[in-house]
This record gives structure tokens, C-alpha cells and sequence, in this order.
């Protein structure tokens, strides 16, 4: 089912460098383009201030270089703030979306209950208000999507699109800032991205980011969600690497404790074997353990057939 031209983008955030958990994405979203003539848009989503890594714009790009992916196009999600707050503000104006003044514990209770909060009710005309004060910084507050209060999974319920954030930014002067479930699908409809190749843990963004697309009555791409790829003994979370590193638990990057593709680069890891084991992986539905052996299996037999055309 691949239309015309595919497009196929890969996401991560720039709050540090890829670890082996990204280049499943990053693997399989380059693959899919290749195969069908298709592009691959890098997009850096950096929309939230406080887990932004300055270094990590270049460093992702590099990574993504080492491992052999092919970069059509780079899409930095700070350049674009005043698109998102274009279509926020359609949606405000069309009565889909409402500032919140609540405290996020009082809303969080309501909505628990099924219950809208006061502010679901306001006249547009007061929503504009009062988002304009948002972009100028003189309130905080955040921009929710009305969506179904009764629905069965509360955190869906009139969830948060836009927030005022206290960090600067170190590439952006502004103090609204969109969330991933509003800026992701924008994007991927602007960019005209056909499928969204991306892990488990993403259904339920999917299933907000669907509203987005229904109520801006845009074509949906399709959506392929693949099992989580389990990798134990190693810390994979860029936010709690970084923590780490400040900390000085780990020595940096390329602490092979990591699994940083920068550390395996390291360790003689051949960028060619990650991009096979991740494309022999594939996109399996199920969980799956990720084997470090296997890793180190691969790389040995490319070594080999290296040295054997040599010797
Ligand atoms: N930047 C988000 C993440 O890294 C979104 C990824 C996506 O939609 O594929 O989790």
C-alpha cells in the first residue's frame, strides 16, 4: 500500500546524540525510503526548552552519517513556531481548542471524573484574548484540544496542544511553546509524510494526534507501530544519559555504557552492522530483546569478510 512517492521522516529530540534504540527509526525510516525512491526528512523536534542540548543538532546529524542513513532534508521544529501558532490559532477560532488557566492538579482531578473544567466553556473571543497574552508572555497558561471527556484513557481527554515555558530556548526567543501531539502532526502533514514508521509506545500519541488530523479534515498518513526493542544494562534515555553525564557518572558520550552510537563507534562497532541487525529486526510487531552478542556477532563476521578480499 505505498503511494506515489513515499516520504518517511525520523524524529528524535536534540538532547544529546542517538543511542542503539534510535537506529531502529532511524534505520528502517532510511530503508523504507530508499527502497521506494522516497525521501527522508531529519526532523529535530526541539519544542520543549528544557531538554534541548545545543551540541545535539550536529551530533545527531553526524550520527546519522556514520550509520550510513541518507538525509534528504533537515526540519528543525524552533524555525517553525509561528506555523504551529497559526494553526493553533485555527483551531481556537473554530472553538476545537481553549486556554486553561487551571492548575494542572485541579484540571487532572475534574478530568479524572469525566468533568470539564470552567474555562472549556469560554467565548472565543476571550480564548483569543487570552492566547495573544500567552505569546506575549503575560500569563501562563496552556492551549487544550477538546476532544471526549468520556474517553477511556483520561490522559487523551482535552489534552494540552500548546504551554508557556519559564527556560529560555538557546536557539528561540518565545514563550509558547507547542507540545509533540500538536507539533508532530502538523509537520507530518506539511511535509507531506506518508508513513509514520514508530514504536509501540507511541499509540496513544497516534491516537491524539488523529484529532488534529480530523478536525483540520486532513488526509492521515499511515501509521505503522512497531514492537519496543528491549536493551538491558545499558541507560537509554538521552534525559537520563544527560543527567548521568552532569553528574559525572559517565565520562561522556561515548562512555560505552551508554550505547551511544558514538560509543559503539568506539568500541569498533562498524556503522554496517547496526543498520543490519535493526533491518533484520524489521518491523516485528512484538517485543524483542535486544542481544549485544549479536551485535558484536555481526560486526565480527563483516570484519572477517573485510580482511578475507585483503589477505
Ligand atoms: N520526537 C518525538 C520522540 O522522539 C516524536 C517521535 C515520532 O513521532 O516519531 O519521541
Amino acid at each position: 500500500n505505498v503511494k506515489d512517492k513515499v516520504v518517511l521522516r525520523f524524529a528524535p529530540n536534540p538532547s544529546g546524540p542517538l543511542h542503539i534504540g534510535h537506529a531502529r527509526a532511524a534505520v528502517l525510516n532510511d530503508y523504507f525510503a530508499k527502497k521506494y525512491n522516497g525521501k527522508f526528512i531529519l526532523r529535530l523536534e526541539d519544542t520543549d526548552p528544557k531538554r534541548v542540548l545545543p551540541e545535539a543538532y550536529d551530533m545527531i546529524v553526524e550520527d546519522l552519517e556514520w550509520l550510513g542513513v541518507k538525509i534528504d532534508e533537515i526540519v528543525i521544529q524552533s524555525d517553525r513556531l509561528d506555523i504551529y501558532y497559526k494553526y493553533g490559532e485555527m483551531l481556537i477560532k473554530d472553538g476545537k481548542a481553549y486556554v486553561c488557566e487551571c492548575e494542572a492538579e485541579k484540571f487532572r482531578e475534574l478530568r479524572n471524573r469525566g468533568i470539564a473544567c470552567s474555562c472549556r466553556d469560554r467565548e472565543i473571543e476571550d480564548n483569543l484574548y487570552l492566547w495573544e497574552k500567552m505569546l506575549n508572555g503575560e500569563i501562563k497558561a496552556v492551549v487544550r484540544l477538546k476532544t471526549d471527556l468520556k474517553h477511556k484513557n483520561p490522559s487523551i481527554r482535552d489534552f494540552p496542544i500548546f504551554r508557556v515555558e519559564k527556560e529560555k530556548h538557546p536557539r528561540v526567543d518565545a514563550y509558547v511553546y507547542p507540545l509533540m501531539n500538536f507539533s508532530v502532526p502538523v509537520d507530518d502533514h506539511l511535509l507531506g509524510i506518508t508513513h509514520v514508521l514508530r514504536g509501540k509506545d507511541h499509540i496513544v500519541n497516534t491516537e491524539k494526534q488523529r484529532y488534529i488530523y480530523k478536525y483540520f479534515n486532513w488526509e492521515e498518513p499511515e501509521f505503522i507501530h512497531y514492537g519496543i526493542l528491549k536493551i538491558e544494562d545499558s541507560v537509554l534515555s538521552t534525559s537520563q544519559i544527560y543527567e548521568g553525564i552532569k553528574k559525572g557518572i559517565y565520562e561522556g558520550w561515548d562512555d560505552v555504557r551508554l550505547g551511544t552510537l558514538r560509543a559503539l563507534k568506539r568500541r569498533g562497532i562498524r556503522p554496517e552492522a547496526i543498520y543490519k541487525i535493526m533491518l533484520n529486526i524489521g518491523l516485528k510487531k512484538a517485543d524483542i530483546k535486544f542481544s549485544w552478542e549479536n551485535l558484536y556477532a555481526i560486526n565480527r563476521e563483516l570484519i572477517d569478510k573485510e580482511a578475507k578480499r585483503y589477505f
